[in-house]
C-alpha cells in the first residue's frame, strides 16, 4: 500500500508535539486572563493587556498559516499547462519517489512523502514541511513568540516583587493569593523553558541564514564532517602494516575505477560513433 501524500500540518494524524504546542499556548492564555490580568496594578495591566493580547493573536495568526500551507514543490503543485513555464524559469531534477520532474532545490520529506520546494526541515511543532513558501511566516512565527514569552516572564516577575513588596495591596485585589502565586511560578517555569528552545531556534536560524545554508544543508555538513572525523579515528588506530594495506587496496580500487572509467569513454566514443 502506498503511503499517503501530507498536504499541510493540520492534516491527520496530528503529531503529538502539535498538539503539545496548542495546550501551552491554551495554558498561556488561560493564565493570561485569570491570573495576570486581575491582579497586576492597573498601569501594568492596561500595558501589558495591550502587547500580550497583539502578539498572543499574531502567534496564533502566523503559526496556523504556517500549518496549513502546502510547501509542495512548485512542479507538483502546478497544473500541468504551467509546467513548461516553470522550466525555463529554474532547474530541474527528477524525484523517484513522487515520480515526477522537481526543481533543483527540492528535497523528498518522508513524513510528508512529498518534494518540498526550497526544503529546510519538517517541523513536529506545526506538523508540517518548512520550504519556501511558509520559510519567512515561520521565522516571523519564531520572532513573536520570544517577544509573547517574554512578557509572560516579565510580568511573572512583576507579580513576584509586588507579592513581595505589598503584600497587603495584592491581597486585596485577590481573594486565593497563594493559589494565584502558584500557578505564577508555573507559568514562568513553563515559559522560561519555551524562551530557551525558541532562542536557540533563532541563533540557529540566524546563523545559518549568514552561512547561506538551509537546516537540511546544516544538517548533512554535519553527518559528513561526523563520518569522516569517525573514518580518520579509525585509520589512526589501525597498525602502520594494516594501513599500508589498506592503502594499496584502496589504490586497486581507484585503479579500477579508472580502468571502467576508461572502457566507458571507449564505449561512449563507439556510440558517438555510429550512425
Ligand atoms: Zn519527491
Ligand atoms: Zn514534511
Amino acid at each position: 500500500m502506498s503511503k499517503t501524500i501530507r498536504k499541510t500540518g493540520f492534516q491527520l494524524p496530528l503529531n503529538s508535539y502539535q498538539i503539545g504546542s496548542w495546550v501551552i499556548n491554551l495554558f498561556n492564555l488561560l493564565m493570561s486572563s485569570v491570573i495576570y490580568m486581575p491582579t497586576l496594578p492597573l498601569g501594568s495591566q492596561i500595558a501589558y493587556g495591550i502587547l500580550y493580547y497583539i502578539t498572543e493573536l499574531a502567534v496564533v495568526i502566523l503559526a496556523a498559516v504556517a500549518t496549513a500551507i502546502d510547501p509542495s514543490d512548485i512542479f507538483l503543485r502546478s497544473k500541468s499547462k504551467d509546467k513548461d513555464h516553470i522550466e525555463c524559469e529554474i532547474g530541474q531534477s527528477i524525484c523517484t519517489i513522487c515520480n515526477s520532474t522537481v526543481g533543483n532545490l527540492s528535497k523528498h520529506c518522508g513524513v510528508c512523502n512529498k518534494c518540498v520546494d526550497q526544503f529546510d526541515h519538517h517541523c513536529k511543532w506545526l506538523n508540517n514541511c518548512i520550504g519556501l513558501p511558509n520559510y519567512s511566516i515561520f521565522i516571523s512565527l519564531l520572532w513573536c513568540l520570544e517577544i509573547n514569552t517574554l512578557l509572560l516572564i516579565i510580568f511573572a516577575i512583576i507579580l513576584f516583587s509586588e507579592f513581595n513588596n505589598h503584600r497587603s495591596n495584592y491581597s486585596d485585589r485577590v481573594d486565593n493569593h497563594e493559589v494565584y502565586l502558584a500557578f505564577t511560578v508555573l507559568t514562568f517555569i513553563v515559559n522560561i523553558l519555551v524562551l530557551v528552545g525558541n532562542t536557540y531556534l533563532i541563533t540557529f536560524h540566524s546563523y545559518i541564514k549568514c552561512k547561506g545554508m538551509s537546516t537540511f544543508d546544516f544538517i548533512l555538513m554535519r553527518r559528513e564532517k561526523k563520518e569522516k572525523e569517525e573514518k580518520k579515528k579509525k585509520n589512526e588506530a589501525k597498525t602502520p602494516s594494516e594501513n599500508s594495506l589498506s592503502n594499496e587496496n584502496e589504490n586497486k580500487k581507484k585503479k579500477k575505477v579508472k580502468d571502467r572509467e576508461n572502457q566507458e569513454e571507449i564505449i561512449m566514443g563507439y556510440e558517438d560513433k555510429s550512425p
